[in-house]
């Protein structure tokens, strides 16, 4: 492997310290560690601003009437979500948590949107009373309920639909949704997203404003783009002769890949960018549409980069002519896309980032289960007890996927810039894990 600090992996800031270890926004990562505790995700404040510029610039440099919206279940945190507010971002969110944390960082309702397949008329409520800008609708009762919801806070709620375009992005099964067999949005094949847009038009309460479709993730083709674009702006075509539905917003999603090993790494913004726009504009010469406002929705590709898990190596232990299993003190409780998804990893050694690797070992957690691996055979200098392990890519649906399994305190956040560190989630204690015990807390 060439030099990891000048990869596509690590943060922007990765650079050797001047103790000759791996740093992060210009903070030595074991004095991170040292100070706020094994293990610790760190996030890089510089990285996470680059990519939100840069996604504003790739698009609206093509396509001036582009919102860039984060997608907030990759990582959502208040302040994140300030940070995304300053960048001048939109954000979405799937539930009624991930709106309490837009609505405690005080992000500007207008630039919200509200997606999932099954909302409750609580979520739906709150979103609507705090004056949320769009709800992406999902599924006939959620039309019903909505516009019970906003008829009875005498709303005109603007709304997209969720369609199913039918095409498969090639990425993980379990990660893929817009195929036809899926649970996600009203599939244009089968004929619901025709009744669909039927039945939303007529809602006197709702206020039809576009059209949004998401294949999956991560998308490292850029094809499944354009053919998704072109098959939804023809059927919005039809759409708008038969209902007249007029297509102000479109929205292709989200799903855009980052690097987490060296030899995949996803295609450059500016190739999603051109695709998606090219795909955009061509469609709606063709069929005679207006150039809608365009939304695209990166969650990974906004936080992946910029975040970085760093774990302390403990027992080691070897099998002869088998393997080496290095044990560190996370594992699938913090990071569950290894065994869920067989998610690869790079592993950088933070205390001689640049060392020879001549051992290949597999880097497992403390978990109770032998499905607990962080990285499968990855090459790394002879692993040492107590030394410090850092997995680059670590910032989007790990920490969001966490759980407390084998009653494991989830770890420490921390935001890092020009040298200098905060704390933006503590590490959970003891006490937080009793507290929704009754009798016991
Ligand atoms: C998850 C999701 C996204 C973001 O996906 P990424 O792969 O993180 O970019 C965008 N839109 C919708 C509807 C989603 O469910």
């Amino acid at each position: 492997m060439s030099n990891i600090l000048e990869s596509e992996l690590l943060p922007i800031t990765a650079d050797l310290s001047a103790k000759n270890r791996l740093s992060i926004g210009g903070c030595d990562v074991r004095d991170l560690v040292q100070r706020y505790g094994s293990p610790l995700y760190i996030y890089d404040e510089a990285t996470l601003r680059g990519m939100c510029r840069d996604f504003v610039d790739s698009f609206t440099n093509l396509y001036p009437r582009t919102q860039i919206e984060y997608s907030s279940k990759a990582f959502a945190n208040p302040s994140i979500s300030k940070i995304i507010d300053e960048e001048g971002l939109s954000m979405d969110v799937v539930t009624g948590g991930e709106l309490a944390v837009a609505i405690a960082a005080d992000f500007p309702p207008e630039r919200l949107n509200f997606h999932g397949n099954n909302k409750g008329r609580e979520e739906l409520t709150e979103a609507v009373r705090y004056g949320i800008g769009n709800i992406t609708v999902d599924s006939f009762a959620e039309i019903d309920l909505l516009s019970e919801v906003a008829e009875e806070l005498g709303v005109r709620q603007n709304i997209m639909l969720r369609l199913s375009p039918s095409i498969d992005p090639h990425t993980h099964l379990l990660t893929t949704t817009g195929i036809l067999d899926s649970k996600f949005g009203f599939s244009i094949e089968t004929g619901d997203a025709e009744i669909a847009i039927e039945k939303a038009i007529a809602k006197p309460s709702l206020n039809t404003e576009g059209l949004h479709f998401h294949l999956g993730s991560p998308i490292f083709e850029l094809e499944p783009y354009s053919e998704a674009i072109d098959y939804v702006l023809e059927f919005a075509s039809r759409m708008r002769k038969k209902f007249g539905l007029e297509l102000k917003k479109f929205s292709p999603g989200g799903g855009f890949a980052v690097g987490y090993v060296t030899n995949t790494l996803p295609p450059a913004m500016g190739e999603y960018a051109s695709e998606i726009v090219t795909a955009i504009r061509s469609a709606c010469d063709r069929y005679g549409l207006d150039e809608p406002e365009l939304i695209v929705e990166p969650g990974r590709a906004i936080v992946g980069r910029s975040g970085v898990a760093v774990y302390t190596v403990g027992g080691i232990k070897t099998i002869p002519e088998v393997r080496t299993y290095v044990s560190v003190d996370g594992g699938m409780g913090d990071n569950i896309r290894p065994a869920l998804y067989e998610s690869e990893y790079a592993v950088v050694p933070v205390d001689r980032p640049l060392a020879e690797r001549n051992h290949t070992v597999t880097v497992a957690g403390k978990f109770c289960e032998s499905g607990d691996v962080l990285a499968r055979d990855v090459d790394l200098p002879e692993p040492e007890t107590g030394e410090l392990l850092a997995l680059p890519a670590s910032g989007a649906y790990c920490l969001m996927m966490a759980s407390n399994y084998n009653m494991q305190t989830r770890p420490a956040v921390v935001l890092v810039n020009q040298g200098t560190s905060r704390l933006i989630r503590r590490r959970e204690t003891y006490k937080d894990l009793l507290a929704s015990s009754i009798d016991f807390d």
